[in-house]
């Protein structure tokens, strides 16, 4: 099947009583804090009744209505309800990840954001060529193991929350630990600290920094938590622990906040804008929130290892705006900004542009 028309699945909208809905996880909570406060109704997909429960305990931020289902493949037979409550679907990276790319490729409900970018997220290769294209610099990839001279992190295609990754200094360590039968990356270590980058691209307004269409904002950053790298150090030097087999992981479990030396801000602005120009070319432009995952080096250089072109769960810290945010607007999540979008399209019937 294929990805239906924008056209098609609005003609039975009513415009003025749209619902935002999306799957109660990932970052559910801020979606729909975010559409209450710009007075939308708001339904929470729940995978599986005892779910309820936790949504429940917030009650200002919990869905006005929930949708119940087993799987999240039963989301695919209650479109047609979906569609009857007028409801905009904000995709999260469970929500993907979970329903399957290919499923949400094909689902039949208006989406937030441009659905093409998926093909250019998703396969490794292809997010290299777009954001080499827009001329940000990649950790160094080895595509032979016996060149490993320093140290490299071994990803696993697919792999989510950095599941399986590992890092290798030599040949012979890498041939110890890599599990062949699974398609994997070999990159270069990059040395330095990290950054996650929250932007939100609006292709329909124009405040603030303007791009040949549309305009870029900054909301937040962050930095992930992942266990086990992030405190290894409490039992000894990632050395000494490899040595009796105990090896660090790069599992996410948490996102704390952070700011940035302000001198770095417009290179920060300089790599968003050339990956929406870029995006633009290449398959229609990315839409609303993106991330650029990065490791700023002691040369205060930006190397980019991954973008995410939805709402990324690092923005979670700021329900009630960010130390960037606030410079736009008091209380902005990235939540929220997403539903003053779909509202301003709403009213200035420009719903297509930013849906799909
Ligand atoms: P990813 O799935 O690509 O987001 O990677 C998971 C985690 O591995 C990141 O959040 C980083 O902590 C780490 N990481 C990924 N790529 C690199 C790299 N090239 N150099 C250093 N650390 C990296």
């Amino acid at each position: 099947m294929n990805q239906p028309s924008i056209h098609d699945m609005l003609a039975s909208y009513d415009f003025k009583d749209l619902a935002v809905a999306t799957v109660c996880s990932h970052s559910s909570l801020q979606l729909f804090h975010g559409a209450k406060h710009e007075g939308f109704r708001t339904i929470g997909i729940v995978v599986g009744e005892e779910r309820k429960k936790v949504y429940n305990a917030f009650p200002r931020a919990k869905p006005d209505t929930f949708l119940t289902v087993d799987t999240y493949k039963e989301i695919l037979d209650h479109t047609e309800e979906l569609r009857e409550q007028n409801a905009i679907v904000i995709p999260h990276g469970s929500f993907v990840e979970y329903l399957g790319a290919d499923k949400f490729l094909t689902l039949d409900l208006p989406t937030f954001g441009n659905r093409n970018v998926l093909m250019w997220e998703s396969d490794r290769m292809k997010e290299r060529e777009w954001l080499e294209k827009a001329g940000l610099t990649m950790p160094a990839e080895i595509k032979d193991p016996r060149q490993i001279k320093k140290p490299v992190i071994v990803k696993y295609h697919g792999a989510k929350g950095g599941k399986g990754f590992f890092i290798a200094k030599t040949y012979e360590e890498f041939k110890r630990r890599i599990q062949k039968e699974k398609p994997y990356t070999i990159q270069e270590f990059v040395m330095g600290t990290r950054y996650y980058l929250h932007y939100f691209y609006s292709p329909i307004q124009k405040e603030g920094y303007q791009l040949s269409q549309g305009s870029l904002q900054l909301l937040s950053m962050d930095r992930r938590d992942e266990t086990t790298i992030d405190e290894v150090q409490r039992l000894g030097s990632i050395a000494e622990l490899e040595e009796i087999g105990i090896h660090p992981t790069f599992v996410v479990t948490g996102n704390i906040p952070i700011v940035m030396r302000e001198s770095l801000l417009p290179k920060v602005f300089q790599m968003g804008e050339s990956v929406i120009e870029t995006s633009l070319n290449l398959f229609g432009g990315i839409i609303g929130s993106f991330c650029l995952e990065t490791v700023v080096t002691e040369e205060l250089e930006f190397k980019v290892f991954e973008i995410s072109a939805r709402i990324v769960a690092g923005t979670n810290p700021y329900i009630n705006g960010s130390p960037y945010s606030e410079f736009i607007q008091p209380e902005l999540s990235t939540g929220r900004r997403i539903a003053q979008e779909i509202k301003y399209a709403a009213a200035h019937n420009k719903l297509s542009e930013i849906l799909s």
